[in-house]
């Protein structure tokens, strides 16, 4: 086999590929572990989205294994130490989806200003209360952006289009990093410093050891009274628990979520109650656009590595395995 298929990843580049390899597609077989390390021993390639937790026990299982193809950005479901160790390349777009996410954190942060889920709830169900759905603008309001990589640049970007302040927190992005480039923004030390005098707060930052629950109860304690909170990164850098809380005791204005803690949720939380709570089921990529140029991506790549040619969209440097 060349390419095994671990998860529900369909698209006309995928097509392409099945026509000149062997591919093998299991929609559900990223859920058993056992299978997967049966099914990868003999695969040249995986290509996964992020279910499957790509692992050095699973690589250990797959000696042919020459690339692991991530449909997507986010490397949390990857061990890329362990795959750089074994001689396997990491292929993921990390540009294809940037423009996506930042236009839904745009989106999500209207749709709080705006009350836009609860005019629509009431709409519907025969009400037509303005008053009930008064909101604020954005303009003029500060948003702190906590990770300005690809897709911080862009929120930030479109925000100081919408009149917006800004506030960058940051530990790796300096005072003359071109990240910050046009955006006018404050760069702050510490997260604190950028949630104090915020009143929308989103978070770019990857999911690691460091980031892990960053947004708990002290975060949250930071925001001045009524700030809303959007996360379209990883759930695991908010605690769930806190920001409940934080909306209960109506500290917080609001909530959107994008990306939860554990996906999909196994319970009904409490945050389904709160009209001022937004939950979307981690689309943040889930646009035409940005699934072609990311399947098409990945695709391209594979077919490269394939042929023993060099990836393009490579996010590790391992020496090369013999094909
Ligand atoms: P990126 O690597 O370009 O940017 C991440 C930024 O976070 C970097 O500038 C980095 O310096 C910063 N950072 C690292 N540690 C930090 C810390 N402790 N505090 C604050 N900032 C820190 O990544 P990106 O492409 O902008 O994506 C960001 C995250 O968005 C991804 O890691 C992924 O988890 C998530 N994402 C979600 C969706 C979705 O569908 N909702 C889609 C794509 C990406």
């Amino acid at each position: 086999m060349d390419i095994l298929i671990s998860e529900d990843l369909d698209a006309p580049a995928v097509e392409n590929l099945s026509k000149r390899y062997s591919v093998v597609r299991s929609a559900a077989l990223w859920k058993d572990t056992a299978a997967l390390q049966a099914q990868i021993n003999g695969a040249r390639a995986i290509m996964v989205r992020n279910q499957t937790r790509v692992t050095a026990d699973l690589l250990d299982s797959a000696p042919t294994l020459l690339a692991v193809g991530r449909v997507g950005v986010g490397l949390d479901n990857i061990d890329l130490q362990a795959a750089t160790e074994r001689g396997v390349i990491v292929i993921a777009p990390l540009n294809a989806n940037a423009v996506s996410v930042a236009e839904l954190t745009l989106g999500l942060m209207l749709a709080l200003a705006r009350k836009v889920p609860l005019a629509d709830r009431s709409t519907r169900a025969g009400g037509w209360d303005r008053k009930l759905c008064t909101g604020i603008e954005l303009d003029g309001k500060t948003l702190a952006i906590c990770g300005l990589g690809r897709i911080g640049r862009q929120v930030g970007l479109r925000a100081k289009a919408f009149g917006m302040r800004l506030a960058v927190y940051d530990p790796f992005v300096k005072h003359d990093s071109p990240a910050l480039a046009g955006l006018e923004a404050t760069l702050c030390e510490k997260l604190d410093q950028a949630l104090a005098h915020a009143d929308f707060v989103t978070v770019h930052s990857p999911l690691t050891a460091e980031t892990k629950h960053m947004f708990g109860s002290r975060a949250f304690a930071a925001m001045k009274k009524g700030t809303f909170f959007i996360n379209t990164s990883r759930g695991g850098v908010m605690d769930e628990a806190a920001l409940l809380s934080a909306l209960q005791s109506q500290h917080l204005g609001g909530a959107a979520l994008d990306v939860r803690e554990v996906e999909p949720p196994t319970t009904r939380s409490a945050f389904e109650s709160l009209d001022n709570v937004v939950l979307t089921p981690h689309i943040g990529s889930f646009t035409t656009e940005a699934q072609t140029r990311t399947f098409e991506a990945v695709c391209d790549d594979l077919d490269r590595v394939l042929r023993g040619e060099p990836a393009i969209n490579f996010v590790n440097m391992p020496r090369p395995k013999r094909g």
